[in-house]
């Protein structure tokens, strides 16, 4: 059965743009709810940590650069089929592949600055929560 929740990041591009509210609106109006928040800026060892199973790609040392280019939204989001329905929502990795209406299709500046994060599977949704968070800091 799928779990219901996700993992996600609103990245320095979409923050540096102060689209943080728009992003935000849209994921409570798609009928996700906001288990835990913050508001913070990744150091480099975080960033190699969180993104460690893309260090074999060309581009992880960019994706690095990038995520630690300035503050993220970290968030737990919960709602039936989180992940999938979130995936979604936010569309295709490269905004100009993504579906009208997605928040990378209207708040993402190009394929390396999409403006989310978005977990990929259940598995990892949880283990990106818990880089993220301890347990007293999700509401029950
Ligand atoms: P996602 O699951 O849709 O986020 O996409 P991936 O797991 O394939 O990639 C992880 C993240 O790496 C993406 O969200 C982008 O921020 C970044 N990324 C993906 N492809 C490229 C690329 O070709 N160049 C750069 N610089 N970054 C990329």
């Amino acid at each position: 059965m799928a779990s219901n929740r996700t993992f996600t990041m609103i990245k320095p591009d979409a923050v540096e743009a102060n689209h943080i509210g728009h992003i935000l609106a849209m994921i409570t109006d798609a009928g996700f709810t906001i288990k835990a928040m913050k508001f913070t800026h990744l150091s480099r060892k975080d960033a190699e940590t969180f993104y460690a199973v893309h260090k074999e790609r060309p581009f992880f040392g960019e994706l690095v650069d990038y995520m630690i280019s300035g503050p993220v939204v970290a968030a737990i989001l919960e709602k039936d089929n989180a992940v999938a329905d979130f995936r979604n929502l936010i569309g295709a990795t490269d905004p100009a592949e993504a579906a009208e209406g997605t928040v990378r299709k209207k708040y993402a500046e190009s394929k390396a600055k999409n403006a989310v994060h978005g977990s990929d599977s259940d598995d990892n949704a949880a283990i990106e929560s818990g880089f993220h968070f301890s347990e007293r800091e999700i509401v029950g």
